[in-house]
């Protein structure tokens, strides 16, 4: 690592520290360490260490122990338990021009805000300007910040940018000549982060004419481009949104289009060319020139002799020519789930209780819910000790046999979310692990290993019979942190041979296994459990987004763990740990 990568570290730990109301003078010797280190420009940070950077003596004791780790390890431990520390949203908050973390701090324990959608619209509705030391001056520079944040072409997150779109259509609908109105482009494909907004109208009259009104519409900033069907506008708030407004008749083919991607759109007009078909604008003609009515999508997949192909699954990655072969297994949707498998409780760092947690999933029609609190190492988030597991257990004892009393079919299982150790240890003794009805095992530490270290951490957690899930495989946080290097695919193919399951992390700052690796492990036969990691009961709206990647990856309810029923799932988790404790007995018959 180089000096000036090794003081931006430096700057970032300066930041949380600040975030996390840490005493002024620490933050203040990360700042100062971040000058002195940054002046050394590209120099190699181990050999600076050995020169004269170590003896410097503006330079303070903990900062030279962050560079000692920086230089030995190229991560620093300080660093990844200040990120784990933060709230995604805290950290997302930081890339708003202008926006510091004292303010951020504010903002949080005024108003309970942590993440940027909420922030946005406590700016709006007034209870930005109230909190002390704020005022409507500077809720509107943060407003802005915002839409610069995103006018620089920023993405966000897929929950934020259909908030958008959706604040848009409403406007857009008001208007009488407006038929019918879609969102289409990547937030109708379900993609985990957008950056702009595609609408489809069917309009009443001229579409030019109707278009051109929406220059009008309140909140425009700019029109890009138009003149045509479609206009290109730039919002207040930052948002590109470009709003395509066509005859009823060319609807189906107008959103088809705009929804794309475009490489999946070049491939159908290529199929379609194939065929002696033409498919251009918002029209499909047949070798005579003469117009071909198509009202919805399947027919337009139709008449090019495919399958239909759903929204999530346009991206041109083999969904033509499978839809060319027949139609596709029917894809998982939320119905199907009847369990979730990773949530927290007040036990570790949740919010709520195990049975607000459990009524919450009850409530969202599930039959059964994982408790997978934190383990020991995990201190920074509440880990649990021994005591306090067998507390917890006594406590999911008791909630069951009261479900039982009154007839309510559903069950707590005991699950623990463990680290999985640097050395690839699963948090936690054989003796002890044997405790719980499944284990998740996830990397919460350490992210800075090399791709080599990091996958043989990871392969040999897989080998530990007690695991059965994978917790969030590659630790990326969207747009905050990049997943930690790691060869997946060699993950999966053994999560695979031995039986654990790969999660699909709902939460939408996560969606980890990414919705592309979960047509790798439907190809190598690993099931994929989708966990809500909620942490508190409105944590469980996650398992929406958590469905849409999985059917953004082709996955039907078969490839799907937390589909089956509780006891079929504690099968799947004894199953391994069985297998490894008679191996040998098995072995040995065999070989007498
Ligand atoms: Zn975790
Ligand atoms: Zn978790």
């Amino acid at each position: 690592m180089d000096c000036r990568s090794a003081a931006f570290a430096l700057t970032q730990i300066a930041t949380l520290l600040e975030l996390h109301d840490e005493d002024r003078f620490s933050v203040r010797a990360m700042q100062t360490a971040a000058r002195v280190v940054a002046s050394h420009g590209e120099t190699d940070l181990g050999q600076a260490m050995a020169r004269d950077l170590a003896a410097e003596d503006v330079i303070a004791p903990a900062a030279i122990e962050v560079l000692r780790d920086l230089a030995t390890s190229n991560g620093s431990a300080l660093l990844e338990r200040l990120q784990e520390e933060t709230p995604e949203g805290l950290l997302e908050m930081l890339r708003v021009p202008g926006l510091g973390p004292s303010r951020i701090r504010s903002i949080h324990d005024g108003l309970h805000i942590d993440s940027l959608l909420d922030l946005e619209l406590a700016a709006r509705d007034g209870r930005l300007a109230e909190l002390p030391k704020f005022g409507a001056k500077t809720a509107e520079k943060i407003l802005k910040g915002i839409a610069d944040l995103r006018a620089t072409g920023a993405y966000v997150l897929w929950q934020h940018g259909r908030a958008e779109a959706e604040r848009i259509a409403d406007a857009i609908r008001a208007n009488p000549d407006v038929l019918r109105l879609e969102i289409a482009g990547s937030i109708r494909r379900r993609m985990e982060i957008v950056r702009d907004v595609d609408v489809v109208c069917a309009v009443r009259g001229s579409p030019s004419v109707v278009a051109a009104s929406f220059a009008q519409l309140r909140g425009v900033k700019e029109v890009l481009g138009g003149g045509g069907r479609t206009l290109s506008l730039r919002l207040e708030d930052g948002v590109r949104v470009d709003v395509h407004c066509v005859r009823p008749e060319q609807f189906a083919l107008a959103l088809w289009r705009a929804t794309g991607s475009s490489a999946h759109v070049k491939q159908l007009t290529e199929r379609a060319a194939g065929m002696g078909l033409v498919l251009a604008g918002d029209e499909l003609r047949d070798r005579d020139g003469a117009l071909v009515s198509i009202p919805d999508e399947p027919a337009l997949y139709a008449r090019l002799g495919l399958a239909y192909v759903v929204p999530e699954q346009r991206e041109a990655m083999g969904e033509v020519e499978a839809a060319a072969r027949g139609p596709f297994p029917t894809l998982i949707t939320e119905a199907d789930l009847v369990g979730a498998l990773h949530c927290h409780s007040q036990y570790s760092d949740g919010g709520a209780t195990i049975s607000d947690m459990a009524n919450a999933a009850r409530a969202r029609g599930l039959r059964y819910l994982g408790v997978s609190d934190h383990s020991q190492s995990n201190t920074y988030a509440g880990g649990l000790a021994r005591d306090a597991i067998l507390r917890q257990h006594d406590e999911i004892d008791a909630l069951n046999a009261q479900y039982v009393a009154q007839g309510i079919a559903f069950r707590v299982l005991k699950g623990i979310e463990a680290d999985i150790l640097p050395c690839g240890r699963v948090d936690y003794d054989a003796a002890f692990l044997d405790r719980f009805d499944f284990v998740i095992g996830s990397v919460h530490s350490r992210y800075g290993m090399n791709e080599r270290q990091m996958t043989d951490r990871v392969l040999k957690a897989l080998d530990d019979p007690h695991l059965t899930i994978l917790g969030h495989p590659t630790g990326r946080l969207l747009l905050t942190r990049e997943p930690y290097a790691i060869d997946i695919a060699a993950i999966i193919e053994k999560a695979g041979a031995v039986g654990v399951a790969m999660e699909l992390n709902a939460d939408p700052h996560r969606l980890d296994i990414d919705w592309r690796a979960c047509r790798i492990a439907q190809e190598r036969g690993a099931l994929v459990s989708i966990g809500p990691d909620a942490h508190s009961p409105q944590g469980f709206e996650h398992l929406e987004l958590g469905i849409a990647s999985a059917r953004k990856g082709w996955l039907t309810p078969a490839n799907v763990l937390n589909t089956r029923s509780a006891d079929e799932v504690l099968a799947f988790a004894r199953a391994r740990r069985d297998g490894a404790a008679t191996t040998a007995p098995h072995l040995r018959v065999m070989q007498g």
